[in-house]
């Protein structure tokens, strides 16, 4: 479906943890995206706008944001002072970071690596990949972040792994306090340790632009052809 301006109100705005808020945006009808996609939002009155991951599953007439406002340019501030009842402008929906159904009948391994906020869209993708497409075979998220206590969604991962044998997570911390008891490094230091048939693997990466041109490097060292190879860069 074509992008459409649509009009919303912030419904919800939480602190999830750091510098990283959840914004809540309803709108008065049915929005049709695919996880995945993205919302580019009105950030001031000259109609400068930033690009946010969609967070939640295609749901009625709400879409969840994850915004990271660490680098305090137009559109961080513009998210830090939203308000519940504020009304917000989007061009809604973009972007062709969407798991391709017919992929799905031959993966074996579909792995998502994150950075930061890189995980926004992963969440519904995953989400619709085990909940609501039923996919069998092994979904693995890797998502680096700085510090422990920039980390959110931890339960939410952890229900995932409840609910299903067939999705794995692990988080590794560049820079973690001498208590954190998982891996150190960055996202290549535990795909580094997979054994696993590279060239039936489909990855999906998100995040960091220097992260996405590593990885690409490195998983096609490994055998990755390179169109199973799909990143959006958050730039
Ligand atoms: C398709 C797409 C989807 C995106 N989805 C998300 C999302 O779901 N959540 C999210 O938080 N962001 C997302 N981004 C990034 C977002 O659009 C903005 O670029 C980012 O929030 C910075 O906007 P700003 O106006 O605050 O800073 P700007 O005014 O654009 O930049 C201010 C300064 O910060 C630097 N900077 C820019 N981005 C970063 C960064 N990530 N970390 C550190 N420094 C930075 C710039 O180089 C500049 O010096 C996405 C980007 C794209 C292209």
């Amino acid at each position: 479906m074509a992008p459409e301006k649509l009009t919303g109100k912030v419904e919800y705005k939480e602190n999830l943890a750091g510098n990283n808020y959840l914004v809540r945006i309803g709108f008065d009808k049915k929005v049709r995206f695919i996880p995945g996609q993205y919302a580019s939002l009105k950030v001031n009155d000259e109609g400068i706008r930033r690009s946010y991951s969609v967070a939640s599953l295609p749901n009625e007439n709400v879409i969840d944001l994850l915004v990271d406002v660490t680098p305090l340019g137009v559109g961080s501030k513009y998210v830090l002072g939203l308000k519940v009842g504020d009304d917000v402008e989007v061009l809604a929906f973009l972007g062709r970071f969407t798991v391709d159904p017919l992929l799905l009948l031959t993966a074996k391994h579909l792995l998502f690596l994150a950075t930061g906020t890189g995980i926004a869209p992963f969440k519904p993708m995953i989400e619709d990949l085990l909940y609501r497409k039923h996919f069998t075979n092994e979904v693995r998220l890797i998502w680096g972040m700085r510090h422990e206590k920039e980390l959110y969604w931890l339960k939410e991962m952890d229900n995932i792994n409840r609910d299903f044998d067939n999705f794995k997570h692990d988080i590794v911390i560049s820079k973690p306090t001498k208590d954190w008891p998982g891996f150190v490094g960055h996202v290549d230091t535990v795909v580094n340790q997979l054994e696993q048939d590279w060239t039936e693997t489909l990855v999906y990466l998100c995040g960091a632009p220097d992260m996405i041109v590593e990885m690409e490097m490195n998983l096609k060292d490994k055998g990755v052809p390179g169109t199973s190879i799909f990143y959006e860069k958050y730039f």
